[in-house]
């Protein structure tokens, strides 16, 4: 089967191409898939033009979206094991972290299901009974929507399922390195009975199959997940459209640790903070703001057990946590790390490839702190998306939020201390998406997630989440209507 979805069909690359996808765990094929050029990206564009400008989608009513997806969910949840499985092949991550991936995916659409029929129009109160007006919540249009490769279903849910719910038709391109639980994604909203055109996949490298999602005059919105350098080119691309542009991007996210906080708690979320999926996570707690007066403890029994957390592929029960996604990606953990060592600072634990000879053929790395370091290095200011934890030491809370907004991102952050006026007098200041009290990671559908700063503009995930994929028009009827006699 050819594996770009277009117009409601599946299609080989015009031009022939295709790319292989290996596991990052161990190096073995996984599945070889059709890649596109741009002449297929604007042949999707075109398919998803037409069904939202001449196709009945964009005014269906609200519980017929929701309906399908509904049904999707029920899909997803059908094909969970198959789902969980293909997202572990192409990421290497942990199946069961792929599987509670795939929970996550079957929430969101369950959310939006819901959601869809939320106020499609609000009446507007006026003073004059002589006139009516109200709001009215449209699709937006043709949405290209474009996906990375950490949390490739998961990632894609939050742009299909408000795209969907509002009533939009999309082109989807996922990471060129993740594709496979797209490819089953779209078939399911097939099987659910989304009707030909709405939903086109495209797959390939972004430059190339990507590009035009950002420059098309018939794309109406761009929502991107992905890097900061990438985003800014993206956005000053569609700048020459004027199409709307969503942008969920890198994090550099400060977990600050008070002394007074839960010793037990607060060390091991400190490892999941940062270790959970190698770091390959955008919300990752990669800095340790921790208070000087518990600092050398604290970083001790972290980097005690930093160093237990066993490496492994996605189907051995007894990993932790997997490899990086590729070697290019590794090598560029590498050269971080090395970079923190020539700024001063202190290398603790991990710092290279681990010895497993079981582990040559995947692309691992051992979870690292790097200890001694200060709000001005880079490598507490650029973004690894790996394995690596530094160190930052503070005296009290003032400079505690002022190290952790000392960052041009602004997606996520932790709190932990057991004064709760306190913790709610830093989560207030700090200047990030989402902030966990005395947690870190937990997101869920119906609340907002997204960044402050340079970790992007707009908002997935809840009611705002939705309305990203809305327009809202304003219709006045004037219900005696006169001359104005203005030129009179
Ligand atoms: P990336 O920017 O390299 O790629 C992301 C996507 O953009 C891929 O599909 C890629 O093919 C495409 N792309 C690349 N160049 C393009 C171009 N010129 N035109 C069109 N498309 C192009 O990012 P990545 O390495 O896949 O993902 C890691 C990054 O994603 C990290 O910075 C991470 O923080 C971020 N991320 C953010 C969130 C969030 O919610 N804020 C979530 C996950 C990942």
């Amino acid at each position: 089967m050819a594996d770009l979805y277009i117009d409601g069909g599946w299609r080989p690359a015009r031009d022939g191409g295709t790319r292989q996808i290996r596991c990052p765990a161990d190096g073995t094929l996984v599945t070889e898939v059709d890649e596109a050029t741009a002449s297929d990206t604007v042949a999707a564009i075109r398919a998803a033009r037409h069904a939202f400008d001449h196709g009945d989608w964009p005014r269906t009513d609200a519980a017929e979206r929701s309906d399908v997806l509904s049904r999707t969910a029920h899909l997803l949840r059908r094909d969970r094991a198959e789902i969980a499985r293909a997202e572990s092949l192409d990421t290497g991550k942990r199946l069961v972290e792929s599987e509670l991936d795939v929970d996550d995916v079957i929430g969101v659409f369950d959310y939006y299901a819901t959601a869809a029929a939320d106020e499609t129009t609000r009446p507007v109160d006026l003073a004059d009974p002589s006139k009516a007006s109200r709001i009215q919540y449209e699709p937006i249009g043709v949405c290209g929507l474009i996906t990375p490769w950490n949390y490739p279903l998961l990632q894609t849910s939050w742009k299909v399922a408000p795209a969907l719910a509002a009533g939009n038709t999309f082109v989807l391109k996922p990471s060129e390195l993740t594709p496979s639980s797209a490819i089953r994604l779209v078939a399911l909203l097939a099987e659910a009975g989304l009707p030909a055109g709405v939903a086109n996949l495209v797959l390939g490298a972004g430059p190339e199959a990507g590009a035009p999602l950002a420059e098309h005059p018939d794309v109406d919105l761009l929502s991107f997940t992905g890097g900061l350098h990438t985003g800014r080119l993206l956005m000053a691309t569609a700048a020459a459209t004027v199409k709307k542009v969503t942008l969920e991007l890198g994090g550099k996210n400060p977990n600050v640790v008070f002394a007074d906080a839960d010793w037990q708690a607060s060390v091991d979320n400190a490892l999941t903070a940062v270790f959970l999926h190698s770091g390959q996570v955008c919300s990752a707690g990669t800095r340790l703001i921790v208070q000087a007066d518990i600092a050398d403890d604290f970083v001790t029994e972290v980097v005690e057990r930093a160093g237990q957390i066993k490496l492994g592929g996605p189907f051995d029960p007894d990993a932790r946590t997997g490899p990086l996604i590729s070697a290019a990606h590794r090598d560029k953990v590498a050269a971080y790390v090395a970079t923190g060592i020539a700024e001063g600072a202190v290398l603790r634990c991990g710092g290279g490839p681990p010895s497993d000879p079981e582990l040559t053929d995947g692309f691992y790395y051992l979870p690292t702190v790097l200890d001694q370091c200060r709000t001005g290095m880079r490598v507490v200011q650029d973004e690894s998306f790996g394995p690596v934890l530094t160190v930052e030491r503070f005296r009290d809370e003032d400079e505690a939020i002022a190290f952790a907004n000392d960052t041009i991102y602004g997606l996520a952050g932790g709190v932990w201390t057991s004064d709760a006026a306190k913790a709610d007098r830093v989560a207030s200041r700090l200047r990030h998406g989402t902030i966990w009290i005395n947690d870190f990671h937990p997101y869920v559908p119906q609340a907002e997630w997204g960044g402050f700063k340079q970790s992007g503009i707009g908002r997935e995930l809840g009611r705002s989440g939705l309305e990203e994929y809305r327009e809202a028009k304003h219709v006045w009827t004037n219900l005696r209507p006169a001359p104005s006699r203005w030129f009179d």
